[in-house]
């Protein structure tokens, strides 16, 4: 449904969290239109009208109630007081109530033969809610209660952001041991707590149907929770020889720098070396592991302050490459209400997000931009997202989303991937384009960024659907966790763990309970796109040095899809842009080759064991 990209500390830096709106169960009453469209229902056997009066009644009182709370979110990100705070967790709150209320009333007509668009609205309200709560009041206050106690259990964890500083910059084991040691103990109060949320959310899940909350979460996908859990296995070995091979590379060079004492010859590498907290993307220690004389002779970041371009400007260049695609300028309000620079006279949350505050284009991005070039990228990124929310706006509110929620983030980072030195140069940012050796170090930098994230992607929810489904019993919660991060990162902790600590709780998408396929999937996705894209635009050479800039065929095939929002089944969909029914890992293979044939030469060369 409608589309929340949340801004937190210590979230990821790299990937802002869409957040669907709908999370706990509480009844609330219906304002009286949709009160009585149910209550007509209820008289008698429920009709295929009265389900169409039924939605279409939620669907306006939904989208009422989605503005309130992002007008109240939006002020209270950008001025934060404790004013603000309470007006929209109000707001949020009030959202929450109706959009479960009217998540359970909708089961009334499971049995009614539908139209195919009426019985997909129906559905989407049903996965409106991430954690559903069972019927008894007294349970849905217990769940709502450990749901906010787990997120501001994170919230207030100490080491952050000072824990995540010391893991991107230091090299120094023993610090970084200590700054991770440090952050994890954020966990272990949670582990009581999200046992009970698992049996309290699957009770909720099997009074709406579903066996427990992961098959929840996998029939999400206009497929059986089956076929979806085998489509992410899929996708995963086709990528995983370049990620064995990165991870094989990567560990001889972190061996090299921190010795075989710390890091060893075979097997998995310690989770606090990779720049990063979760390991989750290692882009931080580029420079351990740089192809040598592979620099690409400039410095983004250099130009943009050489030129003396300020936040607004960057964000222009921004609209300019979707408006080379032939989509129409920003409406001024975006102008006028974006937040672009951190204010110098009160608190506000800087990290990047994209928002569509009316649903139709009171669109708006919320971000601290600095002149640099990783801001530059991120523009883009965040400008898809509103690109995306206008091309479906005239879609009925409901389908106003992306094709299934990895499309949402793919998008941006599409587009982001067409920003190469070929289209620096075309906007005059460079005079040429750096030769092909110093294409590895470009590759480098985004497989540290991208391919080293995949593993990571996948596991977080594999080890959820395991807890929501009892096959991971309580007990081997921490047990469990670790050997999905060491079969599929090849990571494991920097000290010994126990059943006292409950790691995943200190990750924010597990203990604020935002379900994380969305980022595997996009992480594919936006690889698909690109090729496809740069198949239908006549390009030939090699993946990563193709930009769709400029080209207006590509740019109405893309918002044709765009535009499509959530109305039909994604295979559909994704076959409108690439021609293709399947998500395909093969382009990812593809705009990586050059690197990967590299990785595999060093490890020949230097003998690494390939796997752990
Ligand atoms: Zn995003």
């Amino acid at each position: 449904m409608s589309i929340r990209l949340l801004g937190t500390i210590c979230v990821d830096t790299a990937i802002a969290g869409i957040l669907v709106a709908g999370g706990i169960m509480t009844m609330q009453a219906m304002n009286s239109a949709t009160a009585a469209a149910v209550s007509s229902a209820a008289a008698s056997a429920a009709t295929p009208d009265d389900a169409r009066r039924f939605i279409e009644a939620a669907e306006a009182r939904l989208l009422d109630l989605n503005v309130k709370a992002s007008r109240a979110e939006w002020v209270h990100e950008t001025f934060i007081t404790d004013d603000t705070e309470i007006l929209s967790a109000e707001a949020d709150e009030i959202l929450k109530a109706a959009t479960s209320d009217l998540a359970a009333q909708s089961r009334r007509f499971d049995d009614v033969k539908l139209p195919d668009d009426v019985a997909r609205k129906f559905t989407l309200l049903k996965h409106a809610v991430d954690i559903p709560a069972p019927k008894t009041p007294a349970e849905q206050t217990e769940l709502s209660q450990i749901l906010a106690s787990l997120q501001s259990d994170y919230g207030k964890g100490k080491w952050c952001p000072e824990g995540e500083n010391i893991l991107a910059s230091s090299r120094n084991p023993d610090e970084l041991r200590r700054a991770w040691l440090g952050w994890h103990a954020v966990g272990s109060p949670m582990r009581k707590r999200y046992e009970r949320l698992v049996i309290l959310a699957n009770e909720g899940a099997r009074e709406m149907g579903f066996a427990d909350v992961g098959a929840m979460w996998r029939s999400g996908y206009d497929m059986s929770p089956e076929a979806f859990a085998a489509e992410l296995d899929r996708l995963w070995q086709q990528v995983r020889p370049l990620y064995v091979s990165l991870h094989a590379y990567t560990r001889t060079q972190l061996a090299k720098k921190y010795g075989h004492a710390v890091v060893s010859e075979s097997g998995p590498i310690p989770a606090d070396l990779l720049g990063n907290m979760w390991a989750q993307q290692w882009d931080n220690i580029y420079p351990l592991v740089a192809p040598p004389n592979a620099d690409p002779g400039y410095d983004l970041t250099e130009i943009l302050k050489s030129k003396k371009t300020d936040a607004r400007a960057m964000v222009r260049y921004g609209e300019r490459f979707f408006m080379s695609l032939g989509f129409p300028a920003l409406p001024p309000t975006f102008w006028e209400r974006s937040l672009f620079t951190k204010p110098a006279d009160r608190d506000v949350v800087c990290h990047a997000s994209a928002w569509d505050v009316d649903y139709v284009d009171d669109l708006r991005i919320k971000m601290c931009i600095e002149i640099k070039a990783e801001d530059f990228s991120t523009i883009h990124h965040e400008l898809g997202h509103n690109f995306y929310q206008r091309a479906y706006n005239t879609q009925p509110f409901f389908f106003r989303d992306s094709a299934n929620d990895g499309f949402h983030e793919a998008i941006g980072d599409t587009i982001a991937l067409s920003v190469t030195p070929e289209y620096l140069k075309q906007i005059g940012f460079i005079e040429n384009v750096p030769p092909a050796s110093a294409d590895l170090g470009l590759l480098m930098r985004k497989a540290l960024e991208k391919v080293a994230f995949l593993p990571f992607g996948l596991l977080i929810d594999k080890w959820r659907w395991g807890a929501f489904s009892g096959k991971v019993a309580p007990a081997d919660y921490n047990k469990a966790w670790w050997e999905l991060r060491r079969q599929y990162q090849g990571i494991e902790a920097p000290v010994a763990r126990s059943e006292a600590d409950f790691d995943p709780g200190a990750k924010y998408h597990v203990a604020s309970n935002t379900p994380y396929a969305r980022y595997f999937l996009a992480a594919i996705l936006q690889f698909q796109f690109h090729r496809a894209i740069c198949r239908q635009a006549g390009y030939a050479g090699p993946l990563h040095r193709c930009s769709i800039y400029n080209n207006k065929e590509v740019g109405a095939r893309l918002n044709k899809m765009l535009a499509m929002g959530k109305s039909r089944p994604w295979p559909e969909e994704l076959e409108a842009l690439t021609g293709e029914k399947q998500m395909d890992a093969t382009a990812i293979l593809d705009y990586f080759a050059p690197l990967k044939k590299w990785l595999d030469e060093q490890n020949k060369a230097s003998g690494a064991k390939i796997d752990w």
